[in-house]
Formats: C-alpha cells, structure tokens, sequence
C-alpha cells in the first residue's frame, strides 16, 4: 500500500490537466495543504467515498464510512476538515476554493501552471469551518508584491537601458531606495543612479517567477527589522508583472554590496540611529 507522500506524488504528476477551462462544465481539482500536490477528480463526492482506503483520506475515512452519496455538503465538509486538504472548482473565468480554516493551501502554483493568475479570473474562497465567503482576483495569487502605483518603472528602465554610459545626474538619488548607507552629495539612505548603474552592469537578476522573464535591481542596502535589527534588503522587480521580490539568499549585503559595486560606486557612509558612519569596507 502506498503512504500518503507517494499517493501525492503519483497523483499529483499525472492527472493536473493541460487546460482547465477546456470545457463549460466544472472540473474539481484537489490540493493538499502540506505538500502543494493538485490531483483532478471528476466527482469530489464520489471519488471521496471511494478512496476511503487511501492514506490521504485516512483521517476522514471512519466519517466517510458513514456517508453516502446523498451526503454531497457533509462529505465535502468532512474531507477539507480532516484530510487537510482544499477543493477547487474550476469554471471559465471563475475559481472556488473550499477550505478549513487556516488551512489555505498555496494556490500560486497551481494558478501559475493553469494560466489562472490573472485579474479576470474571479476567487471565491469559502471557509467551511465559518461559511465566510471572500472575493478575490486571480492576480492576487501572483507570486511577489504588487509595485507601488508612484513606483518609477519607465524611469528605472530607462536608466537601465543607460547602464554603460555616464550620466549628469547619475549622482542624484534614484527614487524611491532605501538602502541604511549613505553617499557625499546624495540624501541619506538613497541610491545615486551611479551606484545601480554600477550594480547593473554586474548583477546577474533571478527571473520572475511569474512570467520567467529577467527581473531589475531596484534596491540594495539594509532594512530595519524590529527596533534592533537591520537585514539585507535586495529588491528586483519585473518589469512585465509589475511585482517586485525581495531576494532571501543574500544575508550579508556589505559582501554583496563589495561584489557588485565598483569602488567609486560604494557607499561612504553607513547609517546608524540615524547618523552617518564613516564605512570600512567589508
Ligand atoms: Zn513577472
């Protein structure tokens, strides 16, 4: 008998369709909270009572036991509630999800490689454990943060674009950084075009992972955590989902900040309480 962990995976690789609203009729996909894995059924209900024996209804299957077919509403219930597990019901331009609670599956995933992720797609989630209803768009399960709408994109590109060439007013501030260092001339805290620039010209950027397209550095620098606590900060965005990522994998930004910036390109000054302190190099 296989464990719950092979079920999902051999599920999971098998049965997500090519297109979900390949017809006008609902097609039921469930998704386990832990894992993430989606598997399609054809009848929720049905495939429920007839899989009792499967480990990932094993905490459901005594319930289950005692349901019929004519137990739709209470055999749906019964599984979100203790398999952990969420339902969806796909309709064209139109996603429900049934969940428990707390237990809300990643969904980005899932809207990712179905093509739902997209502010036409209405969400409706219903928690079972409440029968709170809540509306959402399908953009919202897009991976990263919506950019602020002031936020200078065509600006940032266009310096982009500019990377290997000098500027007049490269040693201004480029809007909207924040990065806890400070540089002669430049308020503090922001980032002259001259240290992005340089930045640029050497910064390899992950790809967006919403639409694998090359993302923008936009922001380096330390970000106050807590009253105590600074932490890298390293902000890409996209430039064609318009979301911006903080990149996690960088915990030491003065290294960060010596690999990527040329020597005339470095901050002089480190913010601290406010103040500025002259910089050693790292
Ligand atoms: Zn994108």
């Amino acid at each position: 008998m296989t464990d719950r962990r092979e079920f999902l995976q051999t599920t999971a690789s098998c049965l997500v369709p090519k297109s979900v609203f390949a017809t006008s009729s609902p097609n039921f996909h469930f998704i386990d909270v832990e894992s993430g894995n989606a598997w399609q059924v054809a009848d929720p209900v049905q495939w429920s009572l007839q899989n009792i024996n499967e480990p990932v209804m094993a905490r459901a299957a005594e319930g289950l036991g005692k349901l019929t077919l004519n137990d739709g509403d209470r055999v749906i219930r019964l599984v979100v509630r203790r398999c952990s597990l969420n339902l969806l019901e796909l309709r064209p331009g139109r996603v429900g999800v049934d969940h428990w609670g707390s237990h809300q599956a990643d969904l980005r995933p899932f809207f990712k490689m179905n093509g739902l992720a997209r502010p036409e797609v209405e969400v409706v989630l219903k928690d079972r454990k409440t029968d709170a209803v809540s509306r959402l768009t399908g953009d919202s399960f897009l991976y990263g943060v919506p950019l602020d709408s002031d936020f200078e994109l065509e600006l940032f590109q266009r310096k982009w674009e500019r990377r290997h060439s000098t500027e007049p007013d490269d040693w201004t501030a480029a809007p909207g950084t924040r990065s806890g260092f400070a540089w002669d001339g430049v308020e503090d805290g922001q980032i002259p075009w001259a240290a992005i620039k340089s930045a640029w010209r050497r910064d390899a950027p992950p790809t967006c992972q919403n639409c694998s397209s090359d993302t923008l550095l936009v922001n380096f620098g330390l970000r106050q955590v807590g009253l105590f606590n600074r932490s890298a900060n390293i902000v890409h965005v996209c430039r064609l989902c318009r979301r911006s990522f903080r990149d996690e994998s960088i915990i030491d930004v003065r290294a960060w900040m010596t690999a990527n910036l040329d020597e005339a390109a470095l901050p002089c000054f480190e913010l601290v309480w406010g103040k500025r302190v002259k910089r050693v190099a790292a």
